[in-house]
């Protein structure tokens, strides 16, 4: 069965980019009309940019959207994750300006938000994509792959210089609430010495030491260190869900993901649907329904995080 949020949320912020105010609003959407994004601001052409793996242009730093009209929304991948980890199928959301606030650099806010909105179920059954056959895309030593198996798995593994990051591995299955405990806190990260191009350059004028884990060698710089041992290897399982939900529906199957990132998920994505075989689009029964993310997900489970 497909959902919806019951009634709409804002919360607004700052833009990652711009450093300017940022508003976000969503709000509930009717059965099969998916996850689509609405500037409010004035912009030439459709406002409505559709949360879709076609409509994904190559961007440095997040995840951009752009319709045939040229409009677009970027930093989307968080609160894409946080409807894809709470089974939120359908919304519609409107932004005030071409990026949604990039609030504490994790999927926690939008998760408490749409926890405390609710969810509302839609009298219609919900199709999932599941794997059929392996596929996989590679960027030198970087691999996204997608494979075979009956629920959601994302597996991750980062490997770093600064001894702050270093090696992390970490394997999760998506189903009852793992996103929620497990990833939605999880930070964007970045090293010093990124921080100090992106700004000379006039790049990621949001950024600041709360929003994005700063790292420095060993040294981790954000007043309060680490939300977990491992927190850049989750965010970029968190980052993975949000990507992987611009497929237009939850996915049956597992990923992994080795120093892969926002292009290249997007690469295997693309790759993936050019594929004749490697996927079916399958309606979802209620033991299926079960093993994807979002089902049984309460606002217990924000204890995690609160
Ligand atoms: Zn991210």
């Amino acid at each position: 069965m497909q959902t919806t949020l019951k009634t709409p949320v804002t919360l607004t912020g700052e833009g990652l980019h711009s450093g300017r105010p940022a508003r976000i609003t969503l709000a509930p959407a009717p059965a099969d009309s998916g996850i689509v994004f609405r500037r409010t601001d004035a912009v030439e052409g459709d406002p409505r940019v559709p949360a879709r793996w076609d409509a994904t242009v190559h961007a440095p730093l997040c995840t951009l959207l752009v319709n045939g009209d040229g409009v677009s929304v970027s930093t989307v991948e968080h609160v894409m994750a946080a409807l894809a980890g709470l089974g939120v199928h359908n919304a519609l959301i409107d932004v005030s300006g071409p990026e949604v606030p990039i609030l504490d650099g994790s999927a926690a806010p939008f998760v408490k938000a749409i926890l405390r909105a609710g969810i509302a179920p839609l009298d219609a059954p919900l199709m999932a994509l599941r794997i059929l056959k392996p596929v996989e895309v590679r960027d030198s030593e970087a691999v996204a792959r997608l494979e075979p198996a009956s629920e959601l798995r994302i597996d991750f593994e980062i490997d770093f210089e600064d001894a702050a990051i270093g090696h992390q591995v970490r394997s999760l299955d998506m189903a009852n609430g793992a996103f929620v405990r497990e990833l939605c806190d999880s930070r964007t990260f970045c090293r010093r010495s990124d921080v100090e191009y992106m700004h000379a350059h006039g790049l990621a004028l949001g950024g600041t030491m709360e929003n994005a884990v700063v790292v420095d060698g060993d040294a981790v710089l954000s007043p309060g260190g680490l939300r977990h041992a491992d927190e850049p290897v989750r965010h970029k399982m968190l980052d993975a869900l949000g990507d992987l939900a611009l497929a237009g529906g939850p996915i049956l199957g597992r990923y992994i993901g080795v120093r892969s990132g926002h292009t290249l998920t997007n690469k295997l994505l693309r790759a993936l649907f050019a594929t004749p075989g490697a996927a079916e689009w399958v309606e979802c029964d209620a033991e299926a329904l079960r093993r994807l993310p979002g089902v049984g997900v309460s606002l217990a489970d924000l204890a995690a995080v609160a």
